[in-house]
């Protein structure tokens, strides 16, 4: 299916039941550099699929990072094979478009003659054959969770806390005003069928490598907040990431101290990559300041309140161009 054919509609649970059903071996794929909801969601269908007997294989571009490493099941997270696997079924979890899985991943799964796309990122432009995209759910995990009850599939433990993580990060904690009843129910659901919360939200939150706090120190000396107050941002050098032997997960998450700040409206993280580009990430504390608004202005994407970029460099130009747009939307919608 051509990736320009958009504006379908989304697939039932019953019709997605029945790919699941009628096939018997699965690839299922994230996002490169993958974070708790990408890596979740594939931990949750993958052994939902396994514990219904089916073959899958669970792949990431970038692998498994090392601050997952702790979910149950995680072993089977590989990093794509060079030749393509030999599967029915591709189905691509919570990633927006089909260029972030990754060239190696693309390449890996090109032998599938079906392709499902489940997410949450309202800028998805349903590029599956099958698509199941609900932008109101805080979390792909969410989304999941509610498949494989209404399709009545197993959940074993390592679905069952890989949906509570997938869930917990992409919320902030539960945090996060995409939160809803419905994601509470699951928690209690999850905890009702033998979640350890207390482990598991320990093993998530207090388990970071020393140099992330060191990375944290080097960030805070760049922090700048704009005139008014509602913007602030830090930037991180490619240095850094060698001279504290960073791993790309360990600055998942930090942007939202600066987001924490009293005032602040939206926060911007600018981190240098190897290849000279840019990564942007972004976050708003306010529904009237959509930040994948900004984000799809260069390219990226995201949702109305957690998005990002991937651009040209260097960083003396990408900062000045994101934040210019950012002062220009903030003006605009009168904040
Ligand atoms: P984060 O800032 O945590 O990396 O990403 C926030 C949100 O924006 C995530 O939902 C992520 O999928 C999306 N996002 C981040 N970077 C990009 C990007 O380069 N392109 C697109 N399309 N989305 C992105
Ligand atoms: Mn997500």
């Amino acid at each position: 299916m051509s990736e320009s054919t958009v504006t379908q509609e989304n697939a039932s649970f019953e019709q997605i039941g029945e790919v699941l059903r009628n096939h018997q071996s699965f690839v299922l794929l994230s996002h490169v550099r993958p974070d708790g909801d990408a890596i979740g969601s594939q931990l949750a269908l993958g052994y939902a699929l396994m514990a219904a007997g089916k073959s899958v294989r669970l792949i990431n571009e970038d692998g498994l990072p090392e601050n997952l490493a702790f979910m149950a099941g995680s072993e089977k997270i590989e990093t794509p094979p060079a030749d393509p696997l030999d599967v029915e079924v591709a189905i691509a979890l919570d990633t927006a478009t089909k260029p972030r899985l990754g060239d190696r991943s693309l390449h890996a799964a090109s032998n599938a003659k079906i392709w499902l796309n489940i997410d949450h990122h309202v800028s998805n432009p349903k590029y599956g054959d099958l698509n199941l995209i609900d932008s109101t759910s805080p979390a792909t995990g969410q989304i999941l969770y509610q498949l494989i009850v209404a399709l009545g599939l197993p959940m074993p433990a390592e679905s069952r806390d890989a949906i509570y993580v997938a869930v917990s990060t992409d919320t902030g904690s539960f945090q996060y005003p995409s939160t809803t009843a419905v994601t509470y129910d699951l928690a209690a659901d999850l905890i009702r069928r033998g979640l350890d919360v207390g482990t598991i939200n320990s093993q998530t939150y207090d388990n970071h490598p020393y140099r992330r706090v060191e990375l944290m120190r080097a960030l805070l000396n760049t922090l700048q907040r704009s005139d008014n107050g509602l913007v602030a941002s830090w930037e991180m050098r490619d240095q850094l990431r060698v001279d504290l032997a960073l791993t790309p997960d360990d600055s998942e998450g930090l942007i939202d101290i600066i987001r924490a700040i009293r005032g602040v409206q939206v926060a911007v993280f600018f981190e240098e990559l190897p290849d000279g580009k840019i990564r942007v990430s972004m976050r708003s504390k306010d529904r009237r300041f959509n930040v994948c608004e900004i984000a799809t202005e260069f390219g990226g994407g995201g949702h109305a309140l957690a998005a990002g970029i991937r651009m040209k460099g260097p960083l003396e130009d990408a900062k000045p161009l994101v934040l210019g747009a950012i002062r220009r939307r903030i003006e605009a919608a009168g904040l």
